[in-house]
């Protein structure tokens, strides 16, 4: 037997809001809005009238012409938002052409390449890459910089990397850097010896073409001279 109330009784605790917490958001989207509220768009200007009302006074048999008079827009905007609300196929249309616009009109060239780029106000001139070349420190005519030991070193001293366009494609740590980091790493991660307990490899760094004897180098030169001689 317990004490607690019954389920669903008057005994439901109330729920006490954390005094340091902040009140839920309302949720991001398009047309997210909670039950009950009126949808808005997450970008632009807020709707001119409520487009849920108006999807249900249409249902009621109100004409286009009517709702639109009610709420002072013209009948094609209100014919648009029920649209978009009740037929699935006509909103997808609707999205995919206001992307289309969008790419279409919302992109300037890059300042340098002229590729096509969103135009994010004065601030944004140059592609990914343009803007990489542009604010770039490490890379000289011949050499490129280590971030790593800041050694200044010819490309093919830093592994290919696709990613860094703007460091004709080489890393930003040099091989020697980057040896150096692996051996570290190796060195922290070795396991002990099943013979003698000395730190040896872990079986994980090791090559996968032999399987793994779990002995260090000087265990395994030794099982192997006692398997010769016998
Ligand atoms: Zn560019
Ligand atoms: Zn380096
Ligand atoms: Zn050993």
């Amino acid at each position: 037997m317990t004490n607690r109330p019954a389920e669903g009784a008057q005994g439901e605790r109330p729920r006490v809001a954390h005094p340091h917490r902040p009140p839920p958001r309302r949720p991001r989207g398009r047309r997210t809005g909670a039950a009950g509220e009126e949808a808005r768009p997450l970008m632009g200007a807020p709707p001119r009238f409520p487009h849920g009302q108006a999807v249900e006074l249409r249902e009621r048999g109100w004409t286009w012409r009517r709702i639109a008079e009610s709420y002072g827009v013209t009948p094609s905007a209100v014919e648009q938002a029920v649209r978009r609300l009740t037929d699935p196929e006509y909103a997808q249309r609707q999205r995919d052409y206001h992307r289309q616009w969008q790419r279409e009109n919302r992109r300037k060239p890059c300042k340098d390449c002229g590729t096509p780029i969103w135009d994010g106000g004065e601030s944004r001139q140059r592609c990914v890459t343009c803007n990489g070349i542009h604010h770039r420190t490490t890379v000289r005519e011949t050499t490129l910089r280590c971030c790593e030991c800041y050694h200044w070193k010819p490309n093919e001293d830093f592994p290919h990397s696709e990613r860094n366009r703007a460091r004709r494609n080489r890393h930003v740590v040099c091989r020697g850097c980057q040896a150096f980091a692996r051996q570290r790493s190796r060195k922290a991660r070795r396991v002990p010896c099943r013979c003698c307990g000395k730190p040896r490899t872990n079986p994980a760094d090791n090559s996968k073409r032999h399987p793994d004897s779990g002995l260090c180098r000087a265990c395994w030169h030794e099982a192997r001279r006692e398997a010769l001689t016998t």
